[in-house]
């Protein structure tokens, strides 16, 4: 039987896939299984920041790996200071707790959120807004939180506890910021939602209206986190420091590990027994973590992402059949003007190109490491199938 016939058989069928069989990466580049080539310019999802089999990345996992692959969390690893330490001096956050996905992350978020105001001002106040067209993850309290009615089915009953508020509405946020809220949840730009950055205007209000109420504000930062746009963190393009910011997908270049870092005002409200992860803070997942903070802190790193970034666009917003472009940085969302995202995705495939959509749009995100030839490679592809 080849691989995806005993995927069909074996393996539960939630996803839509692709028919291509991944085999081999390097760089910017993978394989499928039958030798033929791809650039990827969505990096795995956003996870493969450093490109594929990084040297000095896999050099670091392979060590760790026959060191110490895992203990657990009842005792220390040094490892793991090393990473916390370095996440937290280059983040400005006082603490972090590791979980290993974007979901854990923003669970531990809503837990701590949920505690902080109880702590202080009791039962009644555990309400969270959160935007609509967000993404949070997919289990039932992230997926509660999540602003989408598409998502909101099957599983009931959902979490209570969530209020929608329309992005870059500030009336709405005002309407439904009462007593009952401990904290607003944000995405600086909505992946999943279509790629879209929030107004600086309405940060600045949640951020306004939160301070006066001791509401805290955490931000998703995902698929923005760890020099994605740019910075990194995308809070940074918006002058801005959430009280809990999350991280996942790209922080440890492809291993799984997510992570909450918490600022001054929560630094201790998670208190023995009170949250917990097998796998978190793995030493493994933590070596990988490493390997991408030394490679995105080293000198004028994500000053080439941010012109990069400027190297799609100038190229993109040349293209006929682009309508706008949207998103920061190496997040880049492309909205056609007649054709659709997920046909260009799939002539993308055929032509030795991976991109991802959100949407309606074509999505990038390709690694931080990408270089202007493989960005022209990449761009050679895609804008002859958006002009054909
Ligand atoms: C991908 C994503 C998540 C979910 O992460 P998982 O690792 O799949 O659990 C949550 N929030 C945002 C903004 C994301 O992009």
């Amino acid at each position: 039987m080849n691989t995806i016939d005993k995927f069909n058989e074996h393996i539960m069928q939630s996803y839509g896939r692709y028919p291509l069989v991944m085999q081999k990466g390097e760089g910017r580049h993978c394989k499928d299984e039958n030798g033929k080539e791809y650039i990827d310019f969505g990096s795995g999802i956003g996870t493969n920041s450093l490109g594929y089999c990084d040297e000095k990345w896999a050099d670091a996992v392979c060590a760790q790996v026959r060191t110490l692959q895992h203990s657990s969390n009842y005792y220390y690893t040094a490892v793991q200071a090393e990473f916390a330490e370095k996440l937290c001096e280059v983040s400005g956050y006082k603490k972090v707790f590791f979980g290993n996905s974007g979901a854990e992350a923003n669970e531990c978020a809503i837990k701590a959120a949920r505690k902080y105001s109880f702590d202080k001002y009791g039962k009644g106040r555990h309400n969270i807004i959160t935007l609509v067209n967000s993404f949070h993850g997919r289990t039932i309290a992230t997926l509660s939180a999540t602003g989408q009615d598409v998502f909101h089915n099957y599983f009931f009953p959902f979490l209570e506890g969530f209020v929608n508020v329309t992005a870059n509405d500030i009336d709405d946020l005002k309407a439904k910021l009462d007593d009952t809220v401990c904290a607003v949840m944000l995405e600086y730009v909505q992946g999943e939602g279509g790629v879209n950055a929030l107004d600086k205007e309405f940060v600045d209000a949640v951020y306004s209206l939160c301070a006066e109420k001791d509401v805290l504000v955490i931000a998703d930062e995902v698929q923005t986190g760890v020099g994605r746009t740019g910075k990194f963190l995308a809070g940074d393009h918006f002058g801005k420091k959430a009280d809990i910011t999350t991280l996942a997908k790209g922080i440890a270049g492809g291993v799984p590990m997510g992570a909450c870092l918490f600022g001054e005002k929560c630094e201790n409200v998670l208190t023995p027994g009170t949250h917990g992860s097998t796998f978190g803070g793995n030493p493994i997942a933590c070596a990988g973590g490493l390997a991408v903070l030394d490679r995105i802190t080293s000198d004028g790193f994500l000053d080439e992402v941010s012109r990069k970034a400027e190297h799609f666009k100038e190229r993109l917003s040349k293209c006929s059949e682009v309508a706008a472009l949207s998103g920061l940085g190496l997040m880049i969302g492309i909205t056609l003007k007649s054709k659709k995202a997920g046909d260009v995705a799939k002539a993308a495939l055929d032509k030795g190109l991976l991109v991802l959509t959100a949407k309606e749009k074509v999505r990038l995100l390709p690694p931080l490491t990408i270089s202007d030839s493989e960005i022209d490679e990449g761009l050679d592809i895609l804008i002859d199938i958006l002009e054909e």
